[in-house]
């Protein structure tokens, strides 16, 4: 994943990056490094472990320069370490790089530098683009980063900085985001947009394969036979506050109690003219005889739920695929079928692959998005944006509702095209649809129930969710929000699917989470529930239904009254405030749990 981020101008680069860098830190936290020229070579400190360590080691050293480059690194070839850490520079050190991506020919092309005399000092595929660049160097930079360019196979975001041009810096992108930002005091690149926000708001988007020549005064674009380009930057809406922590412990909670405004803009969004409805409008939905929902991660789950009620409104068959299985597998889709693509960032690596397989077979794409202009928006037949505002926590929250939001809007534009509502049932729907914002405050509302509750599973190995229908797609989100950020092994299961094997889990003081929102199947759940309680487990039962079971081993947090197929909304905001209590109380370290980064822009 990593973050780069890249500035030349008139300020000291060194704190304008390690800020950035602070912004870009949900991308990869295993190590860190800058390099600025400091008018007598590059000066790079580099470390493993978080920014802070960097920064820290900042401190005591007074590097200075107008021009940089930094990166926060999440290794995908290489260890954490000090050597591993990024910017790279070729065995002269002439050309230091920061990279996001995988170059998958760096073996071949390692052995090929090593016969011609290069020294490699680290173990990860992206030195390789350090030592070619050297190799291929004849004083055009341009031309240097077009060859390189060339001779590389994978994914790459770079940022090139060359000994003898030091008021250059040279950006090239391949299937990984970048940005270029101009500002009155100098220009940038940044992996994502919250980098650059304290200082413009005015951005371009690099295509692949787009070349970016940045100095002090301006930026130039080429293609990659050296053709100049013209590309019109884009104002981004995002304030620079709203990518800022603000007095919350953790951007995790923060965007949780955001989430009445994200849902009210991103609802008002799909109903109200605007671009959004535009784009909805021109869909035909009569021309499709199925639906994919193709995604990853929480995205999915939003699929899985999207799946039980366009089912449900529109009577059209809803597949809901995993990205990286959907891209090998050969999927059985043409022009008939609509893929709908479900991405935060819109730069899901596989995510990206899967449309470009189902757009190669002739299926329609029409992907829900946060991130204006990312690779899934702008390739995609048809762009609906969340409107979640810059999320920062790795784990979704707020994205995630807004994408439940999108996809009940689309769900009942499609089912009054298909003639399955009527516009009097759709004006229910929609009210329930601009009612979540309301109830989502209520529920916000009881944090400390559920602080309490989530007191008492610090010590718990496994916990397990069960839910029917639309309450087991919900619990699919619940179980992966608690593994995610509190370590807690977990699984989410169909409560008809317990006694086919999972029940034999289940031991004193197990805790089951059960969903029930469904009151036609609300005597089954309740089935469920006793069956796991006389085997010793307790319940917290999370629902809108009244409750049956009288058990010291039941507690409940009631929801909302809603309509079933609305109430993962509800459902969602109890289980990401139960996963982040949880998490709190272990002292863990929420936004950035071990192992995961935001953003999954490799395969
Ligand atoms: N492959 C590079 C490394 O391991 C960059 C990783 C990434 O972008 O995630 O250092």
């Amino acid at each position: 994943m990593c973050g780069i981020i890249g500035y030349v101008g008139l300020r000291d680069a060194v704190p304008i990056i390690v800020q950035g860098l602070k912004k870009l830190e949900y991308r990869g936290y295993d190590s860190a490094g800058i390099a600025v020229w400091g008018g007598n070579g590059f000066d790079i400190v580099k470390q493993k472990g978080r920014l802070n360590v960097l920064e820290e080691r900042l401190r005591d050293c007074t590097i200075k320069g107008n021009i940089g480059i930094g990166h926060t690194r999440w290794a995908t070839h290489g260890e954490p370490s000090d050597t591993n850490s990024h910017p790279h520079v070729g065995s002269r050190s002439k050309i230091a790089i920061v990279h996001n991506g995988i170059i998958e020919n760096y073996k071949q092309l390692k052995e090929l530098l090593e016969h011609k005399g290069a020294v490699f000092a680290s173990q990860t595929d992206s030195e390789v683009i350090a030592q070619l660049a050297e190799y291929y160097y004849n004083g055009d930079l341009l031309e240097t980063v077009i060859h390189v360019s060339n001779a590389l196979e994978g994914s790459y975001a770079l940022g090139v900085m060359s000994l003898d041009h030091p008021d250059t810096l040279i950006a090239i992108k391949k299937d990984n985001p970048l940005i270029i930002g101009v500002s009155d005091h100098g220009n940038f690149i940044a992996s994502d947009v919250p980098a650059v926000l304290q200082h413009t708001n005015k951005v371009y988007y690099l295509n692949d394969k787009e070349i970016t020549v940045l100095q002090r005064n301006g930026v130039e674009f080429y293609n990659i036979n050296r053709e100049p380009l013209q590309k019109t930057a884009e104002t981004i809406s995002w304030s620079a506050d709203s990518a800022e922590k603000g007095g919350w412990e953790h951007f995790m909670l923060k965007e949780i109690v955001e989430q009445p405004k994200v849902l009210r803009e991103t609802v008002s969004s799909v109903v109200n003219p605007g671009n959004n409805r535009e784009v909805i409008d021109k869909i035909d939905i009569t021309k499709f005889n199925k639906i994919a929902a193709v995604a990853c991660g929480s995205a999915y789950n939003a699929g899985v739920v999207g799946k039980y009620v366009i089912e449900k409104l529109c009577r059209i068959p809803v597949d809901v695929e995993l990205a990286s299985e959907f891209r090998y597998k050969d999927a059985i889709i043409d022009e008939k079928t609509l893929v709908i693509l479900i991405s935060q960032s819109g730069e899901t690596a596989d995510t990206i692959a899967a449309m470009r397989e189902a757009r190669s077979k002739g299926a329609v794409c029409l992907s829900i998005v946060n991130v204006t202009g990312s690779t899934i928006a702008k390739e995609s037949d048809f762009c609906v944006y969340t409107a979640a505002g810059p999320e920062i926590a790795v784990a979704t929250t707020k994205a995630f509702s807004a994408q439940l939001a999108v996809l009940y809007g689309l769900a009942i534009h499609f089912a009054l095209q298909a003639g399955e509502l009527s516009p009097a049932g759709a004006k229910g729907f929609l009210a329930e649809l601009e009612a979540l914002p309301e109830k989502t405050e209520h529920i916000l509302g009881q944090i400390d129930l559920v602080q309490k509750h989530a007191s008492e599973c610090v010590g718990c190995k496994s916990i397990f969710f069960i839910g029917r229908n639309i309450d087991y797609a919900i619990a699919l989100e619940g179980s992966l929000k608690l593994k995610e950020i509190s370590y807690i092994h977990s699984e989410a299961y169909a409560g008809g699917e317990l006694k086919h094997g999972t029940i034999s889990l289940i031991e004193e003081d197990t805790l089951v989470v059960a969903i029930a929102n469904c009151p036609r199947l609300h005597g089954k759940i309740m089935s469920n529930i006793e069956q796991v309680i006389s085997r010793g487990a307790k319940v917290l039962l999370i629902g809108n239904v009244p409750q049956a079971v009288q058990d010291d081993k039941l507690s409940v947090i009631a929801l909302p009254p809603s309509t079933e197929l609305f109430s993962p909304s509800l459902s969602a905001i109890v289980l990401q405030l139960f996963a982040y209590y949880v998490a709190a109380n272990k002292g863990l370290d929420i936004d950035k749990p071990r192992n995961l980064a935001k953003s999954v822009t490799v395969e």
